[in-house]
């Protein structure tokens, strides 16, 4: 359907007022649960086709975490719908405040590849929750998930409440142009830029979920073998194509050979010596991502790993030592199996290479000093994060998840979410039983009460 036509509908739907009871919004939520449950399979089989996703890793961190978005929802929507009581100021006495939520409209929701179903429809849940329709645009570097979403939710919701739109670059620009009531982007900082661009024309809210590189620091007190296991997992996961992801590692001096021998031990016991033959390792998702990530190869020494094969895709788990200096491995998001490893010998250096570089969406520590996980928390700036583990913060719900600076504006999760689809309406309630004269003209003689 055409964008402007598409829009239209949803618009119209969402004025006649179905879309906001809370049982309408329930039921909903209920469907897509369910339709999850139905064409599980699908999706599982889609997410493979498109990258070689292992099946458990699409159940754990596309459908996994949706079920429980959604659990999450249907238990407290009925208490996030009400009105919240606000105090009241000597000036406004007497009167009765409070905040409604009440949804946007009608909602775009651009999605990127990397988690191309959990991506999709974790905002979507949010927006239904909060009473609004929704357009998604999958990315078209997914083909097979997007296919499956277009299909499954096109059966299941009618275009009006919510509508998948298939296509590239010119799709998200055609849905770009029109006058959504809010715009949720996740992807590159880049492509955020045009969006908030798109966005500013029409002064529609956003929000962008957007990347960068997430340092991952490791100092002399932690505990090896366990940091080691957590952030092969967390960078062998999707193949490092996660947002997330530790992107480079920070490593006190003194513990760098245990470290790097632990990654290495954890990396062959996850995916055996060779994890081109793993059932358990993804694959890069096109040829442009993965002649970028080669690219990389050079800029260190490799410790560990650098095996590729073109006509597969495929990148084998890589640590990168002895980095050189304005090596693009070090500016770029890496989003790839690729580790670069810099040691350092005081704290203070790893705080200012963290400032130096544009904020990231997360950071991890690695520490068992409490003085030295407080100062690297509150002096340097970032979206989310985990002390000891990398990339597991996600799996919390109540926890909002979102970028600052360069790597996003806004959160959303659990609660957050709900809130973020919602505008909060400020009311305050006067009675006819007090007038008190003060604030009415003339003035003479008052000011002196200020
Ligand atoms: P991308 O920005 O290239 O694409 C995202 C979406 O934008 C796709 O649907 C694509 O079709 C669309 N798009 C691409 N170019 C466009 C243009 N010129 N105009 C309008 N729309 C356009 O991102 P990607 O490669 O799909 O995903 C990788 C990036 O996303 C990484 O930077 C990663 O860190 C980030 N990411 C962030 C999160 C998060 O939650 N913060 C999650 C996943 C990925």
């Amino acid at each position: 359907m055409d964008a402007a036509e598409l829009l239209k509908r949803q618009k119209e739907y969402f004025a006649s007022g179905a879309t906001k009871s809370v049982d309408f919004r329930i039921h909903q939520l209920k469907t897509l649960k369910e339709l999850l449950k139905e064409h599980e399979q699908e999706f599982v089989d889609a997410v493979y086709q498109d990258f070689k996703k292992p099946e458990l890793e699409t159940y754990a961190t596309e459908l996994g975490v949706l079920h429980d978005e959604i659990n999450l929802v249907l238990k407290k929507l009925n208490k996030w719908v009400m009105p919240r009581k606000k105090k009241q100021t000597l000036i406004s006495f007497p009167s009765y405040n409070y905040t409604v939520a009440e949804p946007y409209g009608s909602v775009l929701i651009i999605a990127p590849w990397n988690y191309p179903i959990q991506l999709a429809l974790m905002p979507l849940i949010g927006a239904i929750a909060a009473g609004n329709t929704a357009v998604i645009k999958p990315s078209e570097l997914t083909p097979n998930t997007s296919a499956v979403l277009n299909r499954v939710l096109g059966k299941w919701f009618k275009p009006e409440l919510v509508a998948v739109e298939e296509g590239e670059v010119e799709k998200a620009n055609a849905l770009l142009s029109q006058n959504f009531d809010y715009i949720f982007f996740t992807g590159s900082p880049r492509v955020g830029k045009i969006v908030m661009e798109a966005a500013a024309k029409h002064l529609t809210p956003f929000t962008l979920e957007l990347g960068g590189k997430s340092p991952c620091i490791v100092d002399e007190t932690a505990d090896l073998e366990k940091a080691a296991r957590r952030i092969a997992w967390g960078k062998g996961l999707n193949a490092g194509q996660t947002c997330v992801a530790p992107d480079y590692l920070l490593v006190h001096e003194s513990v760098q050979d245990e470290l790097l021998q632990g990654l290495k031990e954890a990396f062959q016991e996850f995916y055996g010596d060779d994890p081109f033959k793993s059932p358990d390792y993804a694959r890069i998702v096109n040829k442009d991502h993965f002649e970028r990530l080669c690219s990389y190869l050079k800029d260190g020494q490799i410790y560990y790993g650098g095996q590729f094969d073109e006509s597969e895709l495929y990148i084998s788990p890589t640590i990168l030592t002895d980095i050189s200096e304005g090596a693009k491995i070090m500016e770029e998001e890496i989003f790839g199996p690729l580790l670069p490893v810099i040691t350092f010998k005081e704290m203070d250096e790893v705080i200012r290479t963290v400032k130096s570089k544009p904020k990231p969406l997360s950071l991890y520590i690695f520490t068992k000093n409490s003085a030295t996980e407080g100062r690297v928390i509150e002096e340097c700036s970032f979206g989310s994060g985990a002390v000891n583990d990398v990339v597991i913060q996600l799996s919390n719900p109540h926890l909002p998840f979102g970028g600052v600076g360069q790597s996003g504006i806004g959160s959303y999760r659990g609660k957050h979410s709900f809130d973020t689809f919602s505008h909060t309406k400020s009311i305050m309630k006067k009675y006819f039983w007090l007038d008190i004269p003060f604030r009415y003209p003339p003035y003479k003689g008052k000011l002196k009460w200020i």
